[in-house]
This record gives structure tokens, C-alpha cells and sequence, in this order.
């Protein structure tokens, strides 16, 4: 039995696009009832090395439940329920409209894991309306284009993700021995060179960047510096302006979007919607952003509140760069970097090099070095390595420091591949585990960091049972 999967959304979302490009051919409609035009209909779907059977939902109209719209409602309420993940589909342009709020609910209310879908979202006018489907509860959209056929590999990565959860990883039916091919992922959209490293990334959407921190730390000093100069602004995208939630510019030729939290506080207070957002916010901000600014005051540096937002950031697995703000008034500044270097080494080991980017949002120093850290965090947020790569890089990792033995035994580690990007994330197949120790994979983990230059990244690394 293949995993279901159902399309949910308000109609002219794209939903019967997205079921086309899936299923891999223009399917006649089938499963219909007579006399209704769009019921539900499924097929045999297929990204990268997923295999699941899904089903378009067009037809999940809100009614009175004794017409023949509402009956079909609950008929469709009762096939979710029968599903292993939901994409429920909103239009990345349009942005949300009272009827997605309202699938919105259905899908909420219903037992499956729901994935956000942000369709349209091919070229420049993009993720518009994005933002604002955070509303609806559903974690961060997944940005695509069914119709371009943009944004695959991170819908098979959220798909994935989805099914592993559900202990269903063997729903990969022909795939090989481990089900997991890095090759697979590959051709779903993101470029990769002959041994599977990635060049380049997926096109369609701008780097996404927050700037958070304590109050006072100067956030909204640096944000407005960074859009007031002349950066070939592009201006406010529809349907959001400069001062409600993110700035979209082009930076030495990379289209950026900055998410102003002070904004999205102040949108907030206007909505009455999302009340007291002063930590939610930011937490949100978090997730939505790839990569993260943490500003700290260089005057008053790693406070307990700077660490913990810090680690929240290494938590939700997003790029993290450092600011050392108001750098404007330290005196000795090169003890005083060194100093911060290792405070934060040392405080933060879990992004252990993370790049640290002195500035004065105020004076308007230090501002592309800041740009340039984030696009390098992003880019090796984004590191690929091959598998190839990968196991002579254990091999010999293993030679040099080979794990402990077990009860007598040496633990074998037989393979290991990358499962992801955006953070990497890695699997070793191993026939044991559980005895893997803890502080044999924080090595590994260093390792992984020094061996393939990924300081400050937030690296997943697993061990599953295979081999
Ligand atoms: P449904 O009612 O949700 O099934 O939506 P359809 O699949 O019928 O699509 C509605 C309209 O949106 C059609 O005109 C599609 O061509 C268009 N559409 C679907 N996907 C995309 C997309 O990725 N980008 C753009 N620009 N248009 C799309
Ligand atoms: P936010 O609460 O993080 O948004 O912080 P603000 O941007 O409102 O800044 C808080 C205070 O710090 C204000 O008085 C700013 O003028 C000051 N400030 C911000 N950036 C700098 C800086 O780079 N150098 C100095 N000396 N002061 C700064």
C-alpha cells in the first residue's frame, strides 16, 4: 500500500495543476460521481524516489451540510482523515483570503500531518503573500511553481521528512538497499555536479534573512540603514509594504528579503490577530528566515537572553550569523574580537565557528560585511556532499579514532549519506544504533564541520539501523 496523499485548497489555487505534475500526465478525470464535475480524484504519484497515491480534493466547499456541496464536504473530511499528509495549497501571489482561513480550519482539525504549499511562486513577484499564510498555523511555507515545475526538491524534502516521521521511509518502493540517494533528490530541481554535490540552488526564491535580538540591541537602527541606502531597492512587493514585514532588495545581484520583526510587532498590533508577540514574534521570524542575524550589543555581549535566542536558532536548524553591533564604541577592538571569539566558541559549541560580523548600525559600518557573512552562511546551510565523499571521509575518520567497542564488540559503522540540506543533515547506517555513543557522534559532528567547511552550520547527524 502506497502512502496517501491529499491536495486541499480553495479552488483556482493550482491544486489540479499540482496533481498534473505530480501524476506525470494530464489524467481524464476519474472517480466521478455523476453529476458533480469535480470530486475527488487520485493517482499514482511520483517525486524523486517517493512513490504515494494522491488525491485531488476539488470539491471541499464549505455549504449547508444536507445540500449536495455539503455532503460532499464531509465525504471529503472523511477521506483526510484516511490520509498519511495534507498539502493544503494556498496562491503565493494572492496571498490569504477568507477561504483559505476557512479549508484553513478543516485541515487543521484533521488528523494528518499538513504540509503548507505555496504555489505560483515562480519569478520575481514570488512569496507575496506568503507571509501572511503564517496566520493559518501551518509552519513555513513550501514555495513552488506546478505549473514551472519550481520548488520540487523542497517539497520532496518536506514529503520525506513527513513520511520518515510515520515510519513509512520503505515507502521508497524501488529505491535502493538504504532508501536514501542523494541522486534522487538531486533530480527533482536542485542542480548537482557528477558526484553529487549541488552547484547553485534552487532559482525561485530570494534569500531570506531576520534580524533578531534584545530590545535595544539596534535592530531597527541597522534595518533601517541596510533598506534606507541606495541598494537598488526594488520596492515593496503587492500587498506588502516597507513597513509591515520584510524588504525585498537585490544585493550584488542576489535578490534578498529582510523580515523587520519591529514591523511585523507593529502589523500585529494593527491585526489585534497575533497578541503579545514580543518572543512568539521573534520565534516566528526564526522560522520563516534561512538565515538568522543574532544582534548583540558588543557593549553588553552574551547575555543569557542573546544565548538562548541563539540556540533557538541552531535549534530550528537555520544559518546563524553573529552581530556585534554599536562596535562603534569599543575602544580596543582587536582584543575585544578576540575576546568575543572565544566567548563564543566556548558558549555556543553547537555552532562552533560561527561567523561573527562587527558593525554599528548607526555609523552604517561593517554593512556588507554583514551581507557577505549571510550569503556564505546560507551557501553552506545549503552544502551537499556527496556520498562518495562521504564514506572515504568515515573510513578514514575511522582509522584515525575508530568508535569504542561495545560489550566486547566493535561497533561497525557501515555507510553514511547525506539525507538533506538546508541544514545538511546526515545518516550512518550502522548495525548497532543505539550503541553509538553520544560523544562518538559530537566528534563526528566536529569532524564533519572541519572536513567539509561548515563552521558555524547546524549539522544533523543520525545513526539508523542498516548495514
Ligand atoms: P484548482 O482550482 O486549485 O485545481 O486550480 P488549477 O490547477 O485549475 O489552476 C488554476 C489556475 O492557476 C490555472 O489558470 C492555472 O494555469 C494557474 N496555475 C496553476 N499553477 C500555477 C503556477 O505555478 N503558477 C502560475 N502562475 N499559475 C498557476
Ligand atoms: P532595537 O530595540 O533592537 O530595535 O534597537 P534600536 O534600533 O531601537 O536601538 C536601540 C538604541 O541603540 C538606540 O538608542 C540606537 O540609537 C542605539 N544604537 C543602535 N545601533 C547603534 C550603533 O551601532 N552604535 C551606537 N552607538 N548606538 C546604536
Amino acid at each position: 500500500m502506497l502512502p496517501l496523499v491529499a491536495i486541499v485548497g480553495r479552488p483556482n489555487v493550482g491544486k489540479s495543476t499540482l496533481f498534473n505534475r505530480l501524476v506525470g500526465k494530464k489524467l481524464a478525470l476519474v472517480d466521478d460521481t455523476p453529476g458533480v464535475t469535480r470530486d475527488r480524484r487520485s493517482g499514482d504519484a511520483k517525486l524523486g524516489d517517493l512513490r504515494f497515491t494522491i488525491m485531488d480534493t476539488a470539491g471541499l466547499e464549505d455549504a449547508d451540510p444536507e445540500s449536495l456541496a455539503g455532503r460532499m464536504r464531509s465525504q471529503t473530511e472523511a477521506a483526510l482523515a484516511e490520509c498519511d499528509a495534507i498539502l493544503f495549497v494556498i496562491d503565493a501571489r494572492v496571498g490569504m483570503t477568507p477561504l483559505d482561513g476557512h479549508f484553513a480550519d478543516i485541515v487543521r482539525r484533521s488528523k494528518p500531518p499538513v504540509i503548507l504549499v505555496a504555489n505560483k511562486a515562480e519569478g520575481k513577484v514570488g512569496m507575496a503573500g506568503a507571509y501572511e499564510s503564517f496566520e493559518l498555523g501551518l509552519g513555513d511555507p513550501v514555495p513552488i511553481s506546478a505549473e514551472h515545475g519550481e520548488g520540487m526538491a523542497d517539497l520532496y524534502s518536506a514529503l520525506r521528512e513527513v513520511f520518515e516521521a510515520a515510519g513509512a521511509a520503505e515507502i521508497a518502493g524501488d529505491d535502493d538497499d538504504l532508501g536514501l540517494r542523494p541522486e534522487d533528490i538531486a533530480i527533482t530541481g536542485v542542480p548537482v555536479d557528477e558526484e553529487g554535490n549541488t552547484i547553485g540552488d534552487d532559482p525561485i526564491r530570494p534569500l531570506r534573512i531576520t534580524v533578531v535580538g534584545r530590545p535595544n540591541a539596534g535592530k531597527s537602527t541597522l534595518i533601517n540603514r541596510l533598506v534606507g541606502e541606495e541598494r537598488l531597492l526594488t520596492g515593496p512587493e503587492a500587498g506588502i509594504t516597507r513597513d509591515s514585514i520584510s524588504v525585498d532588495w537585490v544585493w550584488r545581484g542576489r535578490e534578498i528579503k529582510i523580515f523587520d520583526t519591529a514591523g511585523m510587532r507593529r502589523k500585529a498590533r494593527v491585526q489585534e490577530k497575533l497578541e503579545k508577540l514580543s518572543v512568539a514574534d521573534g520565534i516566528r521570524a526564526v522560522k520563516f528566515a534561512e538565515v538568522v542575524v543574532v544582534l548583540l550589543d558588543a557593549t553588553i555581549p552574551f547575555e543569557k537572553q542573546d544565548l538562548q535566542i541563539a540556540d533557538l536558532v541552531v535549534r530550528e536548524g537555520r544559518a546563524l550569523v553573529i552581530g556585534l553591533n554599536k562596535w562603534d564604541l569599543i575602544e580596543d577592538r582587536t582584543a575585544k574580537l578576540k575576546e568575543l571569539r572565544e566567548e563564543a566558541d566556548r558558549l555556543l559549541p553547537q555552532a562552533r565557528g560561527v561567523q561573527l560580523v562587527t558593525l554599528s548600525g548607526l555609523v552604517g559600518q561593517g554593512l556588507d560585511r554583514l551581507m557577505d557573512a549571510c550569503v556564505k552562511a546560507y551557501d553552506l546551510w545549503n552544502t551537499r556532499v556527496s556520498t562518495g565523499r562521504l564514506n572515504r571521509w568515515m573510513s578514514a575518520l575511522i582509522e584515525h579514532h575508530p568508535p569504542p567497542a561495545v560489550s566486547g564488540r566493535r561497533l561497525k559503522l557501515r555507510y553514511m549519506t547525506q539525507a538533506k540540506t538546508r541544514p545538511p543533515h546526515f545518516v550512518i547506517f550502522s548495525t548497532r544504533p543505539d550503541a553509538v555513543p553520544e560523544s562518538y557522534l559530537r566528534y563526528m559532528v566536529n569532524g564533519l564541520r572541519d572536513s567539509f567547511e561548515m563552521p558555524g552550520v547546524p549539522i544533523r547527524l543520525h545513526v539508523k539501523k542498516g548495514g
